[in-house]
């Protein structure tokens, strides 16, 4: 018998080893406006999921999509009851496209995927090792951005750099949706009450055991990219007023210091005017003064209105989707199909 004192202090790090035997996996994938791509889409995920040995089912939602995605899906479906369509009623967005998704999911294993194929399919089974070894998030972070314009590429930076700086939590550099997550860490996630859903902050937010697996990130299989610049900065907006306070708490700060300014000022002008008579009147500087305060403070609302529009919307209480037919979820399955 070894004595406990002999043998080394503290037992290696443990993880729970898991298997993938018997567990089902669930592909999460939002479609908007895809018809292209979709066919491409699902041979080589299918590829994939066959190599893994595993259950699986695909969860698609259709985001609205004005082409003829939702015929592609439907035709899917009906060739393989493992891919399942969520039809929403109108164009919702990714994030929220995404949340329906995740709802609808069943596997114990949960992977949201684009469906233009810059998330590489191939990765599902390094995110499936991970998970045996004990990690309940496995999250693919690109070590390269060429895909991306030098202007994107500039501003993602800029974007985790102030979102990092803000918030408490830490947003993973060049991390996607794209991700392995464990059942407990979806169930979470489904209970979020809000409304605003930035997905990529929800998913750090969680916690849970974490692991990056960096892969490169390709250009688009086919279709276009519906991400411009304007709803980039309201992504980036969304982001960072659901996880910071800082953008209108600031204010106080910048009311404080130009309050504490003006008053220094103030003293100095009554001291002149005692000491040296009065001056000739400065126009140019009052002006400056009060320019400079009327933006300030117009910044300020601004900073107030952002959160308060969002405040509206979460009170509102609306469902965060509307869903006009499921195929291939069972007993509710919707007539139409
Ligand atoms: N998407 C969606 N609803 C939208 C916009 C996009 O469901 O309103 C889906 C789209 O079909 C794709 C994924 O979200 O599967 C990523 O979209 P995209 O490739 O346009 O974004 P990017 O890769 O440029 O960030
Ligand atoms: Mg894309």
């Amino acid at each position: 018998m070894v004595s406990p004192a002999a043998s080394p202090a503290l037992p290696p790090l443990a993880a729970p080893s898991r298997s993938r035997a018997g567990k089902r996996l669930s592909i999460v994938a939002p479609c908007f406006n895809e018809q292209e791509v979709l066919d491409l889409f699902f041979d080589r995920i299918e590829d994939e999921l066959s190599r893994l040995g595993v259950d699986y089912e695909i969860v698609c939602v259709n985001d609205g999509s004005r082409d003829h995605t939702l015929a592609v899906l439907l035709r899917r479906h009906q060739s393989d009851p493992r891919v399942k369509v969520i039809n929403l009623a109108r164009n919702f967005g990714k994030e929220t496209a995404l949340s329906a998704g995740l709802d609808a999911a069943t596997g114990d294993m949960v992977v949201p995927i684009d469906v233009d194929l810059q998330d590489p399919p191939e990765l599902i089974g390094s995110f499936v090792e991970a998970w045996e070894n004990g990690a309940d998030v496995a999250y693919g972070v690109r070590v390269d951005r060429k895909a991306d314009s030098p202007l994107k590429r500039f501003t993602a930076q800029g974007f985790y750099r102030a979102f990092n700086r803000l918030s408490d939590v830490d947003l993973p550099y060049n991390a996607g949706d794209f991700r392995l997550m464990d059942r407990r860490v979806v169930e979470v996630l489904r209970q979020l009450p809000e409304r605003n859903r930035f997905m990529k902050g929800l998913f750090a937010w969680v916690g849970f055991r974490q692991e990056a697996i960096p892969y490169a990130r390709p250009e688009r299989a086919a279709g276009t990219s519906s991400w411009r610049y304007w709803k980039l900065w309201n992504f980036a907006l969304d982001g960072i007023t659901s996880f910071s306070t800082a953008p209108i708490r600031v204010w106080s700060y910048v009311g404080l210091a130009a309050g504490v300014l003006a008053a220094a000022w103030a003293g100095m002008i009554i001291l002149r005017t005692l000491l040296f008579g009065r001056d000739v009147p400065g126009y140019p500087s009052l002006m400056v003064v009060i320019l400079l305060g009327f933006g300030l403070q117009m910044l300020a609302i601004g900073a107030l209105g952002e959160y308060v529009a969002r405040i509206y919307q979460e009170v509102k209480g609306r469902p965060l989707y509307v869903v006009m037919d499921r195929y291939g979820f069972g007993s509710n399955e919707d007539a139409g199909a």
